[in-house]
């Protein structure tokens, strides 16, 4: 394996620092020091930037994004164990890693951050899927990062990334590809991580659009959405009955057959179906 650092390989560290994986903090370990580097390679040149990583663990991708001579490294961790670990890796790199330990559901990173920012993430699919909902619903828009790299379960990131007409294609597609351009840029079978986890993994990376890619109500759009996919096998007509009464005219006025379903409709379609229903909802 090649070296990326002066610092010990990770399964020394994580012997050292007795790091045994906790199933319960999502806990399957990235120990390829290449592969880290590859992955803390996606989001581009960090030289001028500030990266938010959560949940380095005992810091394989954090060291990969050092390597790749990111400007300063803010790491959010919720294992008080991997702080000696980390300790080691911001001792090698001064002043460029600060960590916090903490949830980082509950942190507020953008108070420790300078932009251009990067989020960088291996984290439990849940709690990786919680951050991204919110890192794509800030109160405005363009967000905080410039880019997002992510790791989910294979079946997540595809999901995200998914195409209209396939079983994929849901909320999380819309939501994220109205506001960003998203593509799975690297998979990983079960292997590759210690412990190895049951499902295959893909990193996702998301650049945010300067604008949505179709006008139209935040709020109301996610609604639409919802309701749409809640009853995925039922025509449009039925599942979005409670959007508005004339809910049949509506999708013929935004040029939808009301037969057609959900999975269906392209990003620009439920744009434009939110329009009309916003309009017609006007007094
Ligand atoms: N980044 C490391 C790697 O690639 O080897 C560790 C990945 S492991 C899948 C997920 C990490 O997230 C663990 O270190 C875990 O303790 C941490 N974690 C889990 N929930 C967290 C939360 N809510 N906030 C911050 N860190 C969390």
């Amino acid at each position: 394996m090649a070296q990326i650092d002066g610092l010990p390989p990770l399964r020394e560290v994580i012997t050292t620092h007795g790091l045994a994986a906790k199933k319960s903090l999502g806990q399957n370990f990235l120990l390829d020091l290449n592969l880290t580097a590859r992955i803390a390679r996606i989001p581009g040149d960090l030289s001028g930037a500030d990266v938010l990583e959560v949940g380095p663990g005992p810091g394989g991708l954090t060291r990969g994004l050092l390597a790749n001579g990111a400007r300063r490294v803010l790491a959010i961790e919720k294992d008080a164990r991997c702080l000696p670990a980390l300790a080691e890796i911001a001792a090698a790199y001064p002043g460029k890693l600060e960590v916090i330990e903490g949830d980082a559901l509950e942190i507020n990173a953008l108070a420790h951050l300078s932009s251009p920012i990067h989020v960088v993430a291996n984290l439990p699919y849940n709690v990786g899927t919680e951050l991204l909902i919110r890192w794509l619903t800030p109160a405005s828009w363009p967000p905080f990062w410039q880019s997002l790299t992510l790791m989910f379960q294979k079946e997540v990131a595809e999901r995200i990334t998914a195409e209209p007409g396939s079983k994929a294609y849901g909320r999380l597609a819309v939501l994220a590809q109205w506001k960003c351009e998203a593509h799975i840029a690297l998979r990983l079978p079960p292997e590759a991580f210690t412990p190895p986890p049951k499902v295959s993994s893909a990193v996702v990376h998301l650049k945010p659009r300067p604008a949505p890619l179709f006008q139209a109500p935040e709020a109301l759009l996610t609604q639409v959405v919802a309701q749409a996919f809640n009853q995925r096998r039922k025509m449009l007509r039925a599942s979005l009955k409670g959007m508005h009464p004339e809910i049949e005219t509506l999708l013929t006025e935004a040029g939808i057959a009301p037969t057609r379903r959900a999975e269906t409709l392209s990003i620009e379609e439920f744009a434009t179906l939110t329009r009309t229903i916003a309009a017609a909802r006007q007094p």
